[in-house]
């Protein structure tokens, strides 16, 4: 497979190409048409394997298509994972890509400064990167709200249920409109991730890496 094989429009295959990347890897070929067609995905994939743009790039074509459907505020996609350091390292792609749109795309972890989070929120952002627990915290403070939410990612979700965020990452899903495209990763495929896939994905496919 070649990137020419996922249909991209020519500003994000410009993008790709001057990230360098030579070909897609096993996770993308596999994963990307399958979030392309607007199927809910469980992904068991490491970092490394390229994980990240195979979430990302079929996002910001959700993210196009939506925001026509759907003019307003709030974030169109929320990418949610356990921490601060994979929060910024998934901002920094999202707007290395979501720069062929002019998408904006909006980190918010615990540990930063609430504040500082709250305004860059309020001044709209179609993609929001977060930890599960400070997400929570903006949106009881009504710093942002996820009723236009219908592109969520869960990543590492292993990792976030070691760390003690199970509640939280159910109670995001459970905030997010029903009809939304949900994808999971986990970079293992233990009983309580499968029961999470369970109640919160529709009809998955499942992409081994
Ligand atoms: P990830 O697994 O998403 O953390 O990605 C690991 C690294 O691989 C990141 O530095 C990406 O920029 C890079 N990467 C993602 N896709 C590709 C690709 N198709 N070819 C080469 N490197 C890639």
């Amino acid at each position: 497979t070649s990137f020419a094989h996922f249909t991209f429009d020519e500003q994000l295959m410009h993008q790709i190409r001057k990230s360098e990347y030579t070909q897609p890897t096993p996770i993308q070929c596999q994963g990307v048409p399958i979030a392309l067609s607007g199927r809910d995905m469980i992904g068991i994939a490491k970092t490394g394997s390229g994980k990240t743009a195979a979430f990302i790039w079929p996002m910001l074509v959700h993210i196009i298509d939506q925001k026509e459907l759907e003019p307003g505020e709030g974030p169109i996609a929320v990418i949610v994972c356990p921490t601060r350091e994979l929060c910024q390292q998934i901002h920094a792609e999202c707007k290395r890509f979501g720069k062929a749109y002019s998408l904006r795309s909006v980190a918010v972890y615990g540990g930063g400064s609430m504040w500082e989070q709250a305004k860059a929120l309020q001044d709209g952002a179609e993609i929001v990167v977060c930890t599960p627990g400070r997400l929570i915290d903006h949106v009881k403070k009504k710093a942002t709200s996820l009723q236009r939410v219908s592109y969520l990612v869960f990543d590492e979700a292993d990792r976030m249920f070691d760390m003690g965020f199970e509640y939280q990452v159910r109670s995001i899903a459970s905030h997010v409109r029903p009809d939304r495209q949900t994808l999971l990763f986990s970079a293992t495929f233990r009983k309580k991730i499968e029961r999470l896939a369970r109640d919160i994905l529709v009809d998955p496919i499942r992409v081994v890496q």
